[in-house]
């Protein structure tokens, strides 16, 4: 099964992707964490990326394509895979549309007054990338689930995330009529809890068995 989860900034995307990825053996193909390894490693690719993405705005879509195209044509990819922050934009969707075939796409709605604080307060485990919120660390610094050192995303401070707020509004957000419009959307409520989102979204899956 080929999965698409969309949703804005803080919606919970990553959080959901982790779970559906172990329970259904599903690679998670994140763009914002491909783009962050590349930072990482200071790729040409990744001194680009970095310039949008330290703005709060979009990695330009013939660079994010292109990545994804090569990312879903590898082996593990063969039966199904998840798909978190892509596409971004129309433009992205209709590229998706032009090399493979997309069987749902859970759309994560949150109270848009809730996502300012979900990021700002986000931190994230380098190692497995789990995010908590820091009103929950109780003071922890490391990862309950593998021990990895949490640190604060760069762009998750207020001004940058008005702006991937701003963005997702105007880029983002009509890919949910144009996936309505398929027939493909599946909405579920984000404002709960993890194990509640993940509850509603696990039971569409296994409908879909
Ligand atoms: P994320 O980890 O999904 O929040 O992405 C972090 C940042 O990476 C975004 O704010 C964008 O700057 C960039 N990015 C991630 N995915 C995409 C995409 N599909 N198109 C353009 N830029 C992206």
């Amino acid at each position: 099964m080929n999965i698409i989860l969309l949703g804005a900034p803080g919606a919970g995307k990553g959080t959901q992707a982790t779970k559906i990825s172990d329970a259904y053996a599903l690679p998670h193909i994140s763009t914002g964490d491909i783009f962050r390894e590349n930072i990482k490693n200071q790729t040409e690719i990744g001194l680009l990326a970095k310039s949008f993405i330290d703005k709060g705005q979009l990695v330009p879509d013939e660079v994010t394509c292109k990545i994804v195209e090569e990312r879903i044509g590898r082996a593990d990819c063969q039966n199904g895979y998840m798909l978190d922050g892509f596409p971004r934009t129309i433009a992205q969707a209709e590229a998706l549309d032009a090399i493979t075939k997309i069987d749902l796409v859970i759309n994560i709605d949150v109270d848009f007054s809730l996502l300012m604080d979900r990021l700002c307060g986000r931190r994230v485990c380098k190692d497995c990338g789990e995010s908590y919120h820091v009103s929950r660390l109780g003071g922890a610094t490391t990862c309950s689930r593998c021990g990895g050192e949490l640190y604060q995303r760069k762009d998750d401070n207020p001004e940058t995330v008005q702006s991937r707020l701003d963005v997702y509004n105007a880029q983002t957000a009509p890919l949910i009529e144009y996936y309505e419009k398929k027939g493909l959307l599946f909405n579920v409520v984000g404002n709960t809890t993890p194990e509640d989102v993940y509850a509603k979204v696990a039971a569409k899956l296994d409908s879909l068995k």
